[in-house]
């Protein structure tokens, strides 16, 4: 991969990266369709990456599924899917570890310890061996798209990050490899999520600045549904991700909840 890169480089070809955990989705492919259009090579990689699963968490249930996968990337042009092993990227005596401090303390890195080091490490090994200059990221994974901004800014990387809108399927609810884990009785408890968001959007127009309240109305209607379980509801500065209490300026509430055995996550940002 990093011989293929470079030589790309060399002639002057503009590599765009999608990093990915593969068990595509539309979401996926909304990003390497921007990727086709703003680059000549896009590369795709699939890889679950162990190190940013917790001891507790679905690694070995993870959805897998190469030959779809395959087929999906191939359908919207992209050139290269970088599938590497695990023996690859952690040979016996791996010892290295990127980690991004503030912007990964709140949210799902409070949830989640050690995630975000399993993030930034995995990324910064495959922007190595990609050599991108440009990666796209969804917006769904706003802290992660954060983070991945921080890194890139914080350690000289040579490339841009872009993030992209969510996509969702029509019903509302945000895509996610995850969402195969839900049943059908299961499915509207896992639409409060966005729906919470639609409402604090509408408080939001109609005025109310103070994030407690919001936070309290999209609370009840996330539990008046069976069998959710909140993680967190926040309203936080979208650049530093540190809660507020008064929106003003650019603003992300996120949440994460989990509706039966599946933890889902979703956010929408306000300037
Ligand atoms: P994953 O395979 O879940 O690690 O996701 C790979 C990339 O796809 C990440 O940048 C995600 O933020 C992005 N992604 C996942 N779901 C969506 C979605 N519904 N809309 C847009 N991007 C998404």
């Amino acid at each position: 991969m990093q011989i293929r890169s470079e030589s790309l480089r060399l002639a002057g070809k503009k590599i765009a990266f999608v990093p990915t955990m593969g068990y595509f989705h539309e979401g996926h492919l909304s990003l390497m369709r921007e990727a086709r259009k703003r680059a000549d090579q896009v590369v795709t990689s699939i890889y679950v990456n162990p190190t940013q699963f917790g001891p507790k968490e679905d690694f070995s249930k993870y959805p897998r599924d190469f030959e779809r996968d395959a087929q999906m990337a191939q359908s919207v042009g992209v050139d290269v899917i970088f599938y590497p092993s695990d023996q690859e990227m952690y040979p016996s005596g791996y010892q290295t570890y990127v980690n991004v401090e503030k912007v990964t303390q709140n949210l799902c890195g409070a949830s989640r310890p050690g995630h975000f080091r399993g993030v930034a490490t995995i990324c910064c090994k495959l922007f190595n061996i990609v050599k991108p200059h440009i990666a796209i990221f969804g917006k769904k994974d706003f802290q992660q798209l954060a983070a991945m901004k921080r890194m890139v800014s914080d350690l000289n990387m040579d490339l841009e990050i872009i993030g992209m809108p969510t996509f969702r399927e029509p019903d509302g609810l945000a895509m996610s490899s995850r969402n195969v884990y839900l049943s059908p009785e299961e499915r509207p408890s896992a639409l409060t999520l966005v729906k919470s968001l639609k409402l604090a959007q509408k408080l939001y127009a109609a005025g109310e600045r103070k994030a407690s309240k919001i936070i309290d109305e999209a609370q009840k209607l996330i539990k008046s549904a069976m069998n959710t379980e909140i993680d967190y509801i926040k309203i936080c500065d979208a650049s530093t991700l540190e809660d507020v209490e008064d929106i003003q300026g650019e603003t992300v509430m996120a949440l994460a909840v989990r509706v039966g055995k599946t933890r889902l996550i979703d956010n929408f940002t306000v300037e």
